[in-house]
C-alpha cells in the first residue's frame, strides 16, 4: 500500500457530461478535490448521448452477462475538463444512447434494472483488465449499488477493493420486481432479507448499504434522519444495524461554477466586496422572465426537480399570500406532470409577479441564482441540498426547512444571530403552510429594512462551503476502508 490513494469513483451522473440533480455536481466536483488532497482519482459512468465523442479512446472491451444475455460494450477513456483525470465512460449504445438517463416524460426505463447491472458489471469486469486496480471503489446512489455486492460474491477473485456508498437520497432505492432479480446473475441466497430483498422486490440500494465496506450520506442531520421510520424509507433498521459505519459529509460547492464573482452566465458580475451588480442581474431576470421591471419587489427563486421531496404542495398553498404581499416568484422545475399543471395553472392568474420554466436549463439557473433576493428551499427532506450553498454566494437570502443538509447549513435569522453575524438565511420547521408564511412574513420585512438585508446577505457572500474541506473527510473514510479490508469478504455486513 502507498500513501497515495488510488480511487475510482462510480457514478450515474456527472457535469459536465450528464445531469439530472445534485449528484451530478457532487460527481463533476468531488474528484477535482480529491486530486487537490493527492488521491490518484478517476471517474466511471455511463456513455450517455450527452457525452460529447470527440478524444474519447477506446481502452476496452467488456462482455457482460445480464440474465440470459451476454452484452457486449466498451470503455472509452477521456478526461475531465481542464484535469487530467480520466474519464471510463461504459458504452452499450442499445442501453445508454436514449434522450433521457433515467426515463423519459416522467416515467422511468423499463430496463432499467438490466442498464444498471450492467453498468456495475461492466466496471468490476473493466477493473480485473485495468492495468492498476482501484483501492477503493466509490459508490453513489442505486444506480451503482450492485459494485459492491459484485466484488463480495461473484467477482471475490479480483482481491480486495474498498467500497465505500454515498447515500445521495434513500427514497429512489432502484426497486424492482422479484422476477428480475435472475437478472443480476447473483447467488440465489442474495435474494432474501438481509441481502437484496426488500418486502418482496429487489433492492439494489439495499444491496449497496450490506455489502459496501462503509456507508455516506450527504449531511450529518440526514445521516441521523435516515435512521428513524420517519425519514428512513423501510430501510431504517438497515442503517441502524450498520450505523458504526455510517457517517455524514455535507456536500461541498464547486466555486469555480457557482460564484458571481466570475459566472459567465450572468449578465453582470459582483462579489461580497461589491454587490451593486445583483440590481442589473435582478433586473434582467425581471426582462427576461417578463415580471414588472420593480427594482423594490422582492423576487424569490426556486430551482428544483418537481419532486415530493420538494415542499411544492406547501408553495401552492402559500403563493397567494405572497403575491398578495407584491413579491416575484420565478420558478425553474421539471419532473412530476402533476406540479407542471399546477404551476401553469397558477402562472396563469398571476403574469406579471410569477415566472415558470418547465425545464432544465443550467444557464437559467445561475441566473436566478443571481438576479433573485430570496431562494425558496421548503422540502420535505433534504440530504444534503446544493442550491441553498449556492444562493449563499450569491448573496440570495435561502428559506429553508430544517432539515437535512439545509439544517446543517443556513443559519436562522434571530436578533441573537443577526447581531453575531451569523444569521443567514430564514429556517421554518413543522412541514405546514402556516410555518412556511411566517417564514416567508419574515423575510419579506427583512427585506425592507436595506441594513439588515445587507448584513444577512454579506454572513452568506462570506460564508465558505468549499469542496477542501469535504473532500479532506471523504480521504479519511476512503483511509478507514482501505484499513478495513481485512475484514471477511463475502458476507453482508
Ligand atoms: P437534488 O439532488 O435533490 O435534485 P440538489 O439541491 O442537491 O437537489 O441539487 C439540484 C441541482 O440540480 C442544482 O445544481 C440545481 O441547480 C440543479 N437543477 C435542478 N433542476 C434544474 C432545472 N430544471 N434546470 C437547471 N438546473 C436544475
Amino acid at each position: 500500500m502507498t500513501d497515495t490513494l488510488r480511487v475510482l469513483l462510480c457514478t450515474s451522473e456527472a457535469v459536465p457530461f450528464a445531469k439530472t440533480g445534485g449528484l451530478a455536481d457532487v460527481s463533476g466536483a468531488l474528484p477535482r478535490a480529491l486530486a487537490g488532497q493527492g488521491c490518484d482519482v478517476g471517474l466511471m459512468m455511463p456513455a450517455y448521448r450527452s457525452v460529447p465523442r470527440d478524444d474519447l479512446e477506446a481502452v476496452a472491451a467488456v462482455r457482460v452477462p445480464v440474465g440470459p444475455q451476454t452484452h457486449e460494450g466498451r470503455i472509452l477513456r477521456g478526461v475531465m475538463p481542464g484535469t487530467t483525470i480520466p474519464v471510463y465512460f461504459v458504452e452499450h449504445p442499445a442501453f445508454f444512447d436514449r434522450p433521457g438517463l433515467y426515463g423519459e416524460g416522467g416515467r422511468d426505463y423499463p430496463d432499467n434494472l438490466e442498464r444498471f447491472a450492467f453498468f456495475c458489471r461492466a466496471a468490476v469486469e473493466y477493473i480485473r483488465q485495468a492495468p492498476r486496480r482501484p483501492e477503493i471503489i466509490h459508490c453513489n446512489d442505486w444506480q451503482t449499488a450492485l459494485i459492491p455486492v459484485y466484488l463480495t460474491t461473484t467477482h471475490r477473485d479480483l482481491g480486495p477493493i474498498g467500497t465505500l456508498f454515498t447515500i445521495h437520497n434513500l427514497a429512489y432505492q432502484g426497486l424492482f420486481p422479484a422476477e428480475q432479480f435472475g437478472m443480476l446473475g447473483l447467488p440465489p441466497d442474495l435474494y432474501g432479507i438481509d441481502a437484496l430483498e426488500y418486502w418482496g422486490q429487489v433492492s439494489l440500494l439495499k444491496g449497496g448499504l450490506r455489502f459496501a465496506d462503509l456507508l455516506t450520506t450527504v449531511s450529518e442531520r440526514y445521516a441521523e434522519e435516515i435512521q428513524t421510520e420517519e425519514f428512513g424509507c423501510g430501510l431504517e433498521g438497515v442503517l441502524r444495524h450498520r450505523r458504526d459505519r455510517l457517517i455524514g459529509i455535507l456536500n461541498g460547492v464547486d466555486y469555480g461554477a457557482w460564484d458571481p464573482a466570475h459566472d459567465p452566465h450572468i449578465p453582470a458580475r459582483y462579489s461580497a466586496e461589491d454587490v451593486s451588480a445583483k440590481a442589473r442581474c435582478k433586473e434582467h431576470l425581471q426582462r427576461e422572465q417578463r415580471l414588472a421591471r420593480d427594482p423594490r419587489a422582492p423576487l424569490i427563486g426556486m430551482v428544483t426537480r418537481l419532486a415530493d421531496q420538494k415542499g411544492l404542495d406547501l408553495v401552492a398553498a402559500v403563493i397567494e399570500d405572497v403575491m398578495a404581499r407584491g413579491a416575484q416568484f420565478v420558478l425553474l422545475g421539471t419532473g412530476d406532470p402533476k406540479y407542471h399543471q399546477l404551476f401553469t395553472r397558477l402562472r396563469g392568474r398571476y403574469r406579471r409577479q410569477m415566472a415558470v420554466t418547465l425545464s432544465f436549463d443550467d444557464s437559467l439557473a445561475h441566473r436566478i441564482e443571481a438576479g433573485a433576493d430570496m431562494f425558496l428551499m421548503p422540502s420535505r427532506y433534504e440530504p444534503s441540498g446544493l442550491n441553498q450553498l449556492y444562493s449563499l454566494r450569491y448573496g440570495t437570502v435561502p428559506i429553508v426547512r430544517r432539515t437535512g443538509g439545509l439544517a446543517d447549513s443556513i443559519t436562522d435569522c434571530t436578533s441573537e444571530t443577526l447581531a453575531a453575524g451569523t444569521a443567514t438565511g430564514f429556517v421554518f420547521t413543522p412541514y405546514t403552510p402556516d410555518a412556511l408564511r411566517q417564514a416567508l412574513e419574515r423575510a419579506l420585512s427583512a427585506f425592507a429594512d436595506p441594513a439588515m438585508w445587507r448584513r444577512l446577505q454579506q454572513a452568506g457572500m462570506r460564508a465558505d462551503f468549499s469542496w477542501a474541506r469535504s473532500a479532506a473527510r471523504y480521504v479519511e473514510a476512503y483511509r478507514g476502508a482501505r484499513e478495513m479490508l481485512s475484514v471477511s469478504l463475502g458476507t453482508p455486513r
